[in-house]
């Protein structure tokens, strides 16, 4: 059965390279956006569009009011706070919903209304009279799946005559049944055997069918080739959905699979940059210096809201600690932590109820708090094999350019080892990072 929870992320708490457990991370990071996102990220960059069919005139709309959306959903779009389409529904719903129906590949970052669009596309499609499955969606997890169906049923409120249905793993059904819900939601080994083994769902009768988050799908064992199993089973004529956060090579191979004659649509994310932020760099030997580094300037730097990045969940638990020893009041993000937990964690964060954050990279990978004007690199980003980590380090301390606030890096060097991976960081941005003395404060003040 594919319904697991999110995989635990990061080495258990033995000092590890958080690194490791970079994959086995997806869905959890994938769930914690989620959880913590209310808003659109924004972008300014335009999306770029690949037609199936060139020659045909490419619409996109700037209103919900001209995709002629039954009235029940229109008013479950406003009552969402809604008031026009993303970046990206602009021209994805006008192609989902199409007559006749068109297959779609997205990509865009998390945050920019996919789930919204093609929750929307899915209540477009249903005919509520028929009480039988038209609509497929399979999600990477039991929680994504249960997330989804929560859009589904804000989206639908106005619409009750259409129904939702789970395939997940303990969602017992009696033999021989068939479903009558319009909706069904799940995880691709459920939906699998509720389609072809229990034979719950007729999938010959099924008019749409999406394939959420394909780039954590492909990274769990089994889920690919079910998805495709699924696929195989549906009619010729039934509309294909695919949407991915991130497209790489494996994605794309596929996408191209469950997704034929495919219309294709991309959203760049916002280039990040170094150019408003001041960097700089604390020489110390050891753990402990660093962190009497960091008690001298943490008055100056909790002037505004600061995260702290750690290599390990062991150190970022330990700095935590002594930190609250010495009377601070900070936030620890870790790896340990169930998602809900993480996600109660970053909103006090965003809230300013702590001024500071510790963490580790991966338990903070993809989350964007913008107040954030201060970011220490207790310990440098280095990948797996202990090169400098230059995207994770523009990550972390970098800005888009459309927020271009000012900001403030201080990395905590404390061996010949990471003055090394400063330098060829220092090179490859071809910025300089400034030496610090942290009894002379003078400079960041
Ligand atoms: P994604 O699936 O790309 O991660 P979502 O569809 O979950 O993005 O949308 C991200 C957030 O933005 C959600 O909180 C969602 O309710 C909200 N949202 C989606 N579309 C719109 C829109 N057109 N206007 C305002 N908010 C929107």
């Amino acid at each position: 059965d594919s319904s697991s929870a999110p995989a635990k992320s990061e080495a258990e708490g033995d000092g590890k390279s958080t690194e490791d457990d970079d994959k086995d991370d997806r869905a959890a990071q994938s769930l914690l956006n989620k959880l913590i996102r209310n808003n659109l990220v924004n972008t300014t960059n335009q999306v770029e569009v690949l037609q199936k069919d060139p020659s045909s005139p490419l619409y996109s709309v700037k209103s919900f009011e001209e995709l002629r959306l039954k009235p029940q959903l229109l008013q479950g779009v406003y009552g969402m706070g809604f008031n026009r389409p993303s970046k990206i529904q602009e021209t994805a719903l006008p192609m989902m919903l199409a007559e006749p129906p068109q297959n779609l590949i997205a990509q865009s970052q998390s945050g920019t209304g996919k789930t919204a669009a093609f929750v929307l596309a899915m209540l477009s499609h249903v005919d509520p009279n028929n009480k039988y499955p038209q609509c497929l969606c399979v999600s990477p997890t039991y929680e994504l799946a249960l997330q989804t169906g929560k859009v589904i049923e804000q989206m639908g409120k106005y619409y009750p005559e259409v129904k939702l249905v789970y395939a997940i793993r303990g969602n017992k059904l009696q033999r021989g049944m068939k479903l009558q819900e319009q909706i069904v939601i799940g995880t691709p080994g459920t939906m699998l055997d509720w389609c072809s083994k229990f034979k719950f769902i007729d999938p010959k009768k099924v008019k749409v069918f999406v394939l959420d988050e394909a780039d954590v799908m492909i990274a769990t064992q089994g889920h690919q080739d079910q998805s495709i199993r699924i696929q195989r089973m549906l009619p010729k004529n039934c509309q294909m959905l695919l949407f991915s956060a991130t497209f790489e090579e494996s994605v794309w191979n596929f996408a191209q699979r469950i997704v034929p004659d495919p219309n294709i649509i991309k959203l760049k994310r916002e280039e990040e940059t170094l150019d408003t932020i001041k960097q700089y760099y604390v020489l110390c030997n050891c753990k402990e210096e660093k962190f009497k580094a960091l008690c001298n300037i943490y008055g100056a730097i909790t002037i505004a809201q600061a995260m702290i990045f750690c290599h390990t969940r062991k150190t970022a638990g330990w700095l935590a600690g002594e930190l609250s020893r010495e009377g601070h009041q900070v936030a620890l993000l870790s790896g340990e932590m169930q998602v809900e937990q993480r996600a109660a964690v970053i909103e006090r964060f965003r809230d300013g109820k702590e001024k500071v954050l510790v963490t580790t990279n991966v338990c903070a990978r993809g989350i964007d708090v913008e107040q954030v004007s201060v970011v220490i690199n207790f310990d440098l980003p280095i990948d797996k094999d202990g090169s400098p980590d230059n995207e994770t380090y523009l990550h972390r301390i970098g800005r888009t350019g459309r927020f271009g606030k000012r900001g403030l890096a201080i990395n905590m060097v404390d061996s010949k080892m990471s003055m090394n991976i400063l330098n060829r960081i220092q090179t490859h941005f071809n910025k300089k990072i400034e030496k610090l003395d942290t009894d002379d404060l003078d400079e960041i003040e």
